[in-house]
């Protein structure tokens, strides 16, 4: 299978020089130690993964962008979100392969919709067999655009009756405080907009120039990502939770 090859900004950078062999040996989650991930994932994850998801992770860990896709662990907490909350319609921005999109088909009702949005939809490609496998296509509504007019076109649209019930976004981390303006007109009070990437290979927490030994968008882009967290600690329109998991998530519920 070929790869696309029509990336832009944070992709072009993740697959350019040394990034993705350097980004191998540095820590993918924010755990203590490898052994206690690895204990979590063979305890608690693989052994309930879908077997459809399971196939989609395989296939995407082959991709050269192939630790963008959301971890199992942090998977199973969507689901269980999302199926706790009865959730019916919801939004994601940032597909990728579609492990999260893959996860949220499964978690929500017959009659669900999720309106999925990628500014690449041969990333989506590659996961929609393994969505039409989990017999769950038909809830997804995939729209290949920059999020941002996608988003604004809705709030234009949207009644207020028919409003969202969860968002998931992951794509553009510099545009997310753009985002969240968007979805918490979209998203109905009482429903969750979860942010993911939230703690940013952990450098949210060290202020000066980032670590070399990270790749170049590491460095670009954790200001942003401080700044956003910043913003939704200080956001009166919402509850958060900052959830180590993953490389961080930030559940935020809609108060007002
Ligand atoms: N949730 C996915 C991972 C998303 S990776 C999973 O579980 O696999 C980030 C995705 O955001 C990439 O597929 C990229 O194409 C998309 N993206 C980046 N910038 C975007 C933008 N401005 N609008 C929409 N999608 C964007
Ligand atoms: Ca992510």
């Amino acid at each position: 299978m070929a790869w696309p090859t029509n990336l832009d900004g944070f992709e072009k950078n993740l697959l350019k020089s040394d990034a993705l062999h350097e980004m191998d040996s540095l820590d993918k989650n924010l755990l203590k130690s490898d052994a206690l991930h690895e204990y979590i994932l063979k305890t608690n994850v693989y052994p309930r993964e879908h077997e459809q998801l399971k196939e989609l992770r395989e296939v995407t860990a082959k991709h050269p962008l192939g630790l963008m896709g959301v971890p199992p662990e942090e998977g199973q907490l969507l689901s269980i979100l999302l199926k706790t909350m009865n959730a019916k319609k919801t939004l994601e921005v940032g597909v990728f392969t579609g492990y999260s999109l893959l996860t949220t088909a499964l978690a929500l009702p017959h009659d669900a919709k999720i309106t999925a949005i990628d500014v690449d939809r041969s990333f989506y490609e590659i996961g929609l067999p393994f969505i039409k496998k989990a017999g769950v296509e038909h809830k997804i509504n995939f729209i290949e655009s920059e999020a941002l007019p996608v988003l604004d076109k809705l709030v234009q649209e949207v009644n207020e009756d028919e409003l969202f019930d969860f968002a998931f976004v992951d794509a553009d981390k510099n545009n997310y405080a753009k985002y969240h303006e968007r979805l918490i007109k979209l998203v109905k009070v009482g429903g969750i907009i979860a942010y993911d990437n939230t703690l940013w290979f952990g450098t949210v927490a060290t202020p000066g120039p980032v670590d070399p030994k990270y790749p170049d968008f590491v460095g670009i882009l954790r200001d942003d990502v401080v700044k956003l967290n910043k913003s939704l600690a200080a956001d009166p329109r919402i509850e958060i939770s900052q959830v180590c998991i993953g490389d961080g998530l930030t559940v935020c519920r809609r108060v007002y």
